[in-house]
């Protein structure tokens, strides 16, 4: 193995997907949905694919969902993004991060991040040689202490990687936090690359503000985001960037070496649920909020301790109330002995000592399979 890669371990997803299907345990552990989006946008793919949208599509994405994902920043959120400049479509979110990292960090530059980090993030970060700086949102706030924030982000950052609503705690960046990040990025001419696939999956009346929206931000920063979590698609691997020109091409200059394009008769699709099924994704929201609860409920009368999430479809919990100091011990021995998976985010933390105790559990499945994960869970010794 690349000694690039060599000291990144694999995707702990696949690991405890592998283990759930193994054992038959109830995988509350990866993301994904037990319901797929709406059927009109599976009826617009399946139109797609016979009326032959099925040759490469052109690199930076099909124009039909080039122009949908600028109107849907217009519709949400003001911004006004040239469909043909500003906007790149990508597989899936995660070569989005890929792509823009690539595009953007030589070896050696600094790159600020909150931790817990999702996977590929350092994955990704490792792949380009950055240094990595990371802010740690630390149990059970999960919050970004500002004078973290003002240390981590210097001349010597490149960009700043940030994802709200936060997987895999929950935090929804505040209004205030965003500013203090846009301030230091203004101040010191650094770069924001924002990861918000949960843009729409927020709870309590939260909204999502985009930090590209904030006053001298749009043209530092590059915003990412997919079809997979808000039309619960996650196969499909659709996703996006859109900012100004310049960083729409570092993505486009990368992504044309590794996929060259996405998919083809997905992206009409997409651009169908963007345009014609605009409400689904906050109707998703609703229903995930009653599926936090339960699940939130439940973990709290097994003895865990949930941080109750503001966004996302996930909940952290302390497991050290139980008597298990390490969380990825626990989440190893649980399918055997209750029949659930979950995942431990210690490997999250660059800073070990503060996720060790932590474990993630994802609420985007039916009820009954939540209740049922409960029910073990209470059952089990
Ligand atoms: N984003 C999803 C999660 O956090 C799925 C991740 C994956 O399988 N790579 O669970």
């Amino acid at each position: 193995l690349a000694r690039r890669l060599a000291h990144v371990p694999p995707t702990v997803f696949s690991e405890m997907s592998a283990l759930a299907l193994r054992t038959g345990a109830i995988n509350l552990g990866q993301g994904f949905p037990d319901v797929d989006g709406p059927a009109s946008v599976v009826a617009a793919a399946e139109a797609a694919l016979e009326s032959g949208a099925n040759q490469y599509a052109p690199g930076i994405g099909v124009p039909a969902l080039r122009a949908a994902i600028a109107r849907h920043q217009q519709r949400n959120y003001g911004l006004e993004v040239d469909p043909d400049r500003e906007v790149v479509v990508t597989t899936g979110c995660t070569e989005a991060v890929a792509a823009a990292l690539l595009g953007l960090v030589d070896p050696g530059d600094e790159v600020v991040v909150l931790e817990p980090y999702y996977d590929s993030y350092v994955a990704m970060l490792e792949m380009c040689g950055a240094q990595r700086r990371p802010v740690t949102l630390r149990a059970p706030a999960f919050r970004p202490d500002p004078d973290e924030l003002r240390a981590a982000i210097t001349d010597r950052t490149k960009l700043v990687l940030l994802n709200t609503p936060h997987n895999p705690t929950g935090t929804v960046l505040t209004g205030e936090e965003l500013q203090l990040i846009a301030d230091l990025a203004v101040e010191h001419d650094v770069l924001v690359v924002t990861d918000e696939v949960y843009e729409h999956l927020v709870f309590d009346g939260r909204a999502h503000v985009p930090i590209a929206t904030l006053p001298g931000m749009w043209e530092r920063t590059l915003t990412l985001s997919s079809a997979g979590k808000s039309y619960s698609f996650t196969g499909w691997k659709v996703g996006w960037a859109t900012g100004p020109a310049p960083l729409v091409q570092a993505v486009l200059a990368a992504k044309q070496w590794l996929t060259f394009t996405s998919g083809s008769p997905l992206q009409p699709a997409v651009a169908h649920a963007l345009d014609h099924e605009p409400d689904w994704p906050r109707a998703l929201a609703r229903d995930l909020q009653g599926r936090r609860d339960l699940l939130c409920d439940g973990l709290a009368a097994a003895g865990l301790t949930p941080r109750v999430p503001e966004g996302t479809y996930f909940v952290t919990t302390d497991v050290s109330h139980l008597g298990w100091a390490d969380g990825r011990e626990l989440c190893l021995a649980l399918p055997e002995r209750a029949g659930v998976v979950a995942i431990p985010t210690q490997g999250f933390y660059d800073d070990v000592d503060a996720g060790r105790h932590l474990v993630r559990w994802a609420f985007c499945k039916q009820p009954e399979v939540i209740s049922e994960g409960l029910r073990r869970l209470a059952e089990a010794d």
